[in-house]
């Protein structure tokens, strides 16, 4: 399969002023976006991604779960389309590229191909999945993982916002309630351009993450039962602290984490205190650890690890321990051949890369259980996500975007 050309590459500015263009919908409050999915803002996104991918000559599908494809025909009709995508909406308080930039960049592609009159034997296809953030409707990448049969459409459509709003309301409301069966798309490769979200990248002063692996993860909830008393009057011999048995477990967690570098994290973000008062003992602790690893059997153990040693701490404590596990995914390998391909693409364009692990959830994740998938990465400025003041440069934007074109011209098949 003939590689493109050395140097075609995608036009930059005109991404640039294509985010800025759909950044302006749905501001937020300092300098960012709330175009929080299902919303009128969400509506007003989608209608003008739909102009800027018509006039690029793509047609447009809609799924049942709002889902947005826009294809641009290969010279093969009995070919599979290579897809391109990720989200357009945002967090309340999110930036102007997580999503974005992957969506934008897939219609920068194709109109960079129609200007140097590139022809595939693969359809391309644009896509925008609804709903990838979970901020207004849990869970995240809902639409992508109905779209690859994780969950059904009926659990989606029940999805309640914290005004008690269903999902499959509102996707009517806004007018992107489709009629294509989802799911039934059939893909060759799947694609995914995202800002990292983490600091890897900058630190390194790499152009180009080369995305091998998604973290796996275990959400564990611990509830430790000790016994409420006076914290001035009751001897230190006398006390069933829950809340000292909860320390003992996050250092032990720390350990547990430590034990299996590299390429494993763990730790605690949040705890509640029962009654959480200052001069009372807590009778009960609720806690939530979250560990992650790209590699399944190391994850698991370091679950194994912890449910073994936890009860241990809080026997000696007189402390109740339960556990429940209430969050998981499993680590996702990227393809291959996807991946070399991304990577060559670095190589041939002359573009500074390293391999990423993504720590975060991404649509991609989901579609690598129906095609074979794989995802490119930009730096963003002090790894910063999930808040306004996100931000990447022009330069960053554009690198990552000539690999994507690079990479999905050779899988969808250049024609000479
Ligand atoms: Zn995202």
């Amino acid at each position: 399969m003939a590689a493109p050309g050395e140097n075609m590459r995608i036009n930059a500015d005109r991404l640039w002023d294509t985010l800025m263009d759909m950044a302006k919908i749905g501001p937020g409050i300092a300098g960012g976006n709330n175009r929080q999915t299902l919303t009128d803002e969400d509506g007003e996104g989608r209608k003008l991604f739909q102009s800027w991918a018509e006039a690029a000559g793509m047609t447009m599908g809609v799924d049942t779960m709002g889902n947005m494809f826009f294809t641009r025909p290969g010279t093969d009709p009995d070919a599979l389309p290579v897809y391109v995508g990720s989200h357009l909406d945002t967090q309340p308080t999110g930036g102007k590229y997580d999503g974005v930039l992957g969506v934008l960049a897939g219609l920068e592609l194709v109109r960079s191909m129609n200007d140097l009159d590139i022809r595939t034997r693969h359809p391309i296809v644009v896509t925008n999945w609804t709903n990838e953030e979970g901020a207004r409707f849990a869970p995240a990448m809902l639409a992508s993982g109905v779209f690859a049969g994780i969950h059904t459409q009926d659990f989606a459509y029940d999805r309640k916002d914290p005004d008690g709003k269903r999902f499959g309301d509102e996707l009517k409301r806004i007018g992107w309630l489709g009629d294509e069966v989802v799911g039934a798309r059939k893909m060759h490769a799947y694609f995914e351009y995202h800002i990292e979200q983490g600091p890897i990248l900058e630190a390194e002063e790499k152009q180009i993450g080369v995305v091998t692996h998604c973290q796996g993860l275990w959400w564990l909830e611990f509830t430790l039962t000790g016994r409420e008393a006076h914290t001035g009057s009751t001897p230190m011999n006398l006390r069933v602290n829950a809340g000292l048995a909860m320390a003992r477990i996050v250092e032990m967690v720390q350990g547990v984490a430590m034990e299996n570098q590299p390429g494993a994290v763990g730790g605690i973000g949040q705890v509640f205190f029962s009654p959480n008062s200052r001069n009372v003992l807590p009778g009960k602790v609720v806690f939530t650890v979250d560990i992650r690893s790209p590699d399944k059997a190391k994850l698991d153990r370091m679950r194994a690890k912890i449910e073994a040693e936890a009860p241990k701490i809080t026997e000696a404590l007189g402390v109740g321990c339960s556990i429940e596990a209430i969050g998981h995914f499993e680590p996702v390998t990227f393809d291959p051949t996807l991946v070399t391909a991304v990577r060559n693409a670095a190589d041939r364009l002359g573009y500074s890369h390293m391999n990423l692990i993504s720590g975060a959830g991404h649509d991609a994740c989901w579609a690598s259980k129906v095609a074979p998938s794989t995802m490119v990465m930009c730096p963003c400025v002090g790894g910063l996500s999930h808040n306004e003041a996100e931000d990447i440069s022009k330069e960053w934007a554009a690198a990552g975007c000539d690999v994507l074109l690079h990479a999905v011209v050779e899988t969808a098949g250049i024609v000479e």
